[in-house]
């Protein structure tokens, strides 16, 4: 056997990986749907929503370690003789259980915080919707207007299909567009300044950016009501 043939069968684990961000995404999406909709909250589903949240973020974690776990023990046995690689498994077993007792806050994964975040932002914008119901009708041009210049993408000045926020300078763009640029940036060797006119952040980093659910349905719905006008 050689260690060679471990790497792809990684990469297909970190590819589950993504698909459970994406399962993370749609379940904040149906819990936004909810709170949408009810308009109140609707604490025992989104409790269960919030479960499903948890369970993801520990299978998450559980990756992330394995996949360490793997990496740290190859890397030890690339320097050991062949022989080692019969403990491999073993190895790695121990590997992961140490790790699996060091930190174990999923409550502090990102995708669980921003589910949380959502929530309670859109709880928050539903009751101070309600509330400004009718001003926000004679306000309806202005807010249009607003708007429109809110959900365009600095990168691409269009629309944006996934806005990411920056974390650092909470500026807005539409991920594919920014981590494209990251991306070209780096291969140059350089850094990816925030486009926002007078922002100064000077490396937009990709760990920095997080998908804003609330803000792409903004924008969904704002296409929405322009189809229909
Ligand atoms: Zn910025």
């Amino acid at each position: 056997m050689s260690l060679n043939s471990i790497q792809p069968t990684l990469s297909t684990l970190k590819q589950c990986q993504v698909d459970i961000g994406t399962g993370m995404d749609i379940v904040t999406d149906v819990a936004l749907d909810l709170v949408e909709a009810q308009g109140t909250d609707d604490s025992a589903n989104l409790k269960k929503l919030e479960q499903m949240m948890l369970e993801c973020a520990t299978l998450d974690r559980e990756i992330n370690l394995f996949v360490e776990s793997v990496e740290q023990t190859t890397t030890r046995m690339r320097h050991e003789p062949p022989h080692a690689l019969f403990t491999l498994v073993n190895s790695v077993k121990e590997c992961f259980t140490d790790l699996m007792a060091t930190d174990s806050d999923i409550q502090n994964h990102s995708k669980v915080v921003a589910f949380r975040d959502n929530i309670k932002k859109s709880l928050s914008q539903g009751n101070a919707v309600a509330a400004n119901n009718i001003e926000e009708e004679l306000d309806e041009d202005i807010a249009v207007t607003q708007s429109q210049t809110n959900f365009s993408c600095p990168v691409t000045l269009k629309e944006m299909e996934n806005p990411v926020k920056n974390k650092k300078c909470q500026h807005y763009y539409d991920q594919q567009a920014v981590l494209a640029m990251i991306k070209a940036k780096h291969n140059n060797k350089k850094n990816f300044r925030c486009p926002v006119v007078g922002c100064g952040n000077p490396d937009v980093k990709q760990s920095d950016l997080e998908l804003d659910l609330v803000m792409k349905r903004k924008i969904q719905n704002y296409k929405r009501q322009n189809a229909k006008t």
